[in-house]
């Protein structure tokens, strides 16, 4: 980190990408691999960059063992463009579908699926301010409602789901912008996995979506074309041009994953990053957490000192010493650190010592 400077970024995204991916990109930015041209500057019908997105998707695919039934597209508008595609896909036979609420992106999704079916909420943690996550089961869901969405980590609130609720045959939708890539994952209990790159995998750009193979193809006649997931699907998502240059970096992203071994091992790491910081916050009364212990996420750590000035100062005061963006969202406020796969632990135990001391000087 010293060689070049850096500041430990916490924020909950875009967020901090591997130091060896940045170096790699710099070392083939203008002449990739002989080609006499840097990806960004590359046609995407070019052979180069159909190997480049063949490899991502290949490793993509080793990482998460992803079923030969699903279909892994690579599309742009973020997270928040699958809140419209999910609704206006997947509502295919009686136009029902079941939403667990757990935090703002939950919220937001299911809002936006209100303008196109019949969507209820089969549970919702909005009465404790979303610091928990419901416990559902089938009995919870509609037998007919055509698929159930969850948040599966929730950036804003610092929760994650300790388990994958039973659906039964309904097909599960599940946003996983903020924890994609940090475990393994059964692929096979989801009908549809999404998630926005610049949380956990790459810049912003490139929004991944794991859809089983049945659910593609049903979207309605007038659904704008590059809404429906058949087009991206039948095209290796080169139906227009795709936000090639992220698809590049997130395919260093994979590669980098896997020369560490793979998802078990990011995750163990990542369990020991979280617990550092877990672990000195239940040890003080200083700093409150604000979500349910069994429900916390290890991606995004929210707390708060119950002093809003003194939260305020805390973040000023780390950003002086290198460790930015350590402020809550802005609709909770407090204090939320973000330890992606790519934050250094020495960026933790940096942070650790700084609350330590701050704890001392502030008490
Ligand atoms: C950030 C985020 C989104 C929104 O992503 P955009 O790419 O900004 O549209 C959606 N869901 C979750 C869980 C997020 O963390």
């Amino acid at each position: 980190m010293a060689k070049y400077d850096r500041i430990y970024n916490f924020s909950a995204g875009p967020s901090m990408l591997p130091l060896s991916v940045l170096e790699k990109a710099a070392g083939e930015m203008f002449n990739y691999h002989g080609t006499g041209e840097s990806v960004m500057e590359m046609s995407h019908r070019s052979a180069e960059f159909q190997a480049i997105i063949d490899k991502a998707e290949s490793d993509l695919r080793d990482l998460l063992c992803i079923p030969d039934n699903y279909k892994v597209l690579f599309l742009q508008g973020g997270g928040t463009l699958q809140f419209s595609m999910v609704p206006m896909n997947l509502l295919r036979n009686t136009g029902k579908a079941d939403y667990i609420l757990t935090g703002s992106w939950a919220k937001k999704a299911y809002e936006e699926a209100c303008k196109f079916g019949d969507i209820k909420v089969a549970a919702s943690s909005e009465d404790d301010q979303f610091s928990y996550i419901p416990v559902c089961g089938r009995e919870d869901f509609r037998a007919d409602a055509d698929y159930v969405y969850i948040c599966y980590n929730n950036t804003i609130f610092g929760t994650h789901y300790p388990y994958i609720p039973d659906t039964g045959d309904i097909p599960l939708v599940a946003d996983m912008s903020s924890c994609f890539l940090s475990e393994e994952i059964d692929v096979s209990r989801f009908g549809l996995i999404f998630a926005g790159a610049q949380k956990n995998v790459a810049p912003a750009g490139v929004t991944i979506v794991i859809i089983r193979e049945d659910l593609i193809g049903h979207a309605g006649e007038k659904t704008p074309v590059y809404l429906d997931y058949k087009i991206h699907a039948d095209k290796g998502s080169m139906y227009n041009t795709p936000p090639c240059y992220t698809i590049y970096i997130a395919g260093l992203v994979f590669e980098y994953l896997k020369s560490i071994g793979g998802l078990s091992e990011m995750h163990r790491m990542d369990v020991e990053k979280a617990g550092k910081l877990y672990d000195y916050l239940d040890s003080t009364d200083f700093y409150k957490t604000t979500t349910d212990p069994k429900d916390r996420s290890l991606m995004n750590i929210t707390f708060v000192t119950g002093d809003k000035e003194l939260d305020a100062k805390f973040v000023e005061e780390a950003r002086a010493q290198g460790m930015a963006n350590l402020k809550g969202h802005r609709s909770v406020g407090g204090i939320r650190a973000s330890l992606y796969n790519a934050m250094p632990p020495e960026g933790v135990d940096k942070l650790v010592a700084f609350m330590k001391k701050f704890e001392t000087e502030n008490k």
